[in-house]
């Protein structure tokens, strides 16, 4: 089952492993639901992975979780008609499952986007909230996840991360810190100046709360602040969910992006512009 994104407000520990246990007992007496707060507060607070955007242009990633059939099929499409490329963050465990919402893209379907040009991104395997698990569980979250990838869809181990639910607590935002180039979140915000690379902002692109005025603004925004603007969505279609996006606004935010000459990059490539550093205007 594929959870509502687009909100903090999430359930922590859907696959019934509980919470981990937190360091010494600050937190005794907290219910559970006050100690999840506290975790992810701290992983809110923390901040090691720092990397200073502010030194190029804005650019721009589109982002897909969890990857419906409709991203794939419907979505990539409209991209790659663009010039563009997506960082597609998977959880392989549920690839071409159904949800109440949709269908989950096969691992096929992987395979061909990634042959396009996008990005695979690491989403757990069981897209699962990595608060309820230990290191041990969650680097084999994120190791099964690697190795189905790499076998069924010839897809190199990926090197960024996104938070299922949005979810995350201190000790797990470590240990991804660890593994992965970067971890987005659903935190909507423009990445701006010195950036949490642990802690990416994303803004959700959804017909529900996009039109073309304030996608505009958004963008002239980005380019004023030289942000780092990450959107993030779900399936694709002309009637799409609440989190998710329809063809036309797919199309209408990559002109806005040409007309504006806003750059749009995968996570990735957005990462190795930043580390080459500051050039043009
Ligand atoms: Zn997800």
């Amino acid at each position: 089952m594929i959870p509502q994104q687009g909100s903090e407000n999430v359930t922590a520990g859907r696959d019934g492993d509980g919470p981990i246990e937190p360091l010494g007992t600050v937190h005794r007496g907290f219910s559970s639901r006050n100690r999840h707060r506290f975790w992810r507060l701290l992983a809110k607070l923390d901040r090691r992975r720092l990397m200073d955007v502010s030194q190029r242009p804005a650019v721009v990633s589109l982002t897909f979780d969890d990857v419906p059939e409709s991203a794939a099929s419907l979505g990539a499409p409209v991209l790659e008609r663009h010039g563009v490329r997506g960082t597609f963050y998977v959880a392989s465990g549920l690839c071409g499952q159904e949800d109440e919402q949709w269908r989950v893209a096969s691992l096929g379907q992987v395979r061909d986007l990634a042959a396009a040009g996008h990005e695979i991104g690491c989403h757990t395997s069981r897209h699962v909230n990595v608060q309820s698990l230990g290191r041990d569980e969650l680097t084999r979250e994120c190791d099964v996840n690697a190795e189905r990838l790499a076998q069924a869809c010839g897809v190199a181990r990926p090197t960024n991360f996104a938070y299922p639910f949005g979810d995350l607590g201190l000790r797990q935002k470590w240990i991804l810190e660890e593994r992965f180039a970067s971890c987005r979140t659903i935190y909507e915000r423009l990445n701006v100046g010195t950036v949490d690379l642990g802690l990416v902002g994303a803004i959700g692109l959804f017909d529900r709360t996009f039109d073309r005025r304030r996608l505009e603004r958004l963008v002239r925004d980005a380019k004023m602040r030289r942000a780092w603007l990450v959107f993030y969505t779900h399936d694709v279609g002309d009637a799409p969910t609440g989190i998710g996006t329809s063809p036309r606004l797919l199309d209408e935010t990559l002109t806005i992006l040409r007309d504006q000459g806003v750059q749009c990059s995968t996570v990735a490539e957005a990462l190795a512009q930043y580390r080459l550093g500051g050039r043009g205007t």
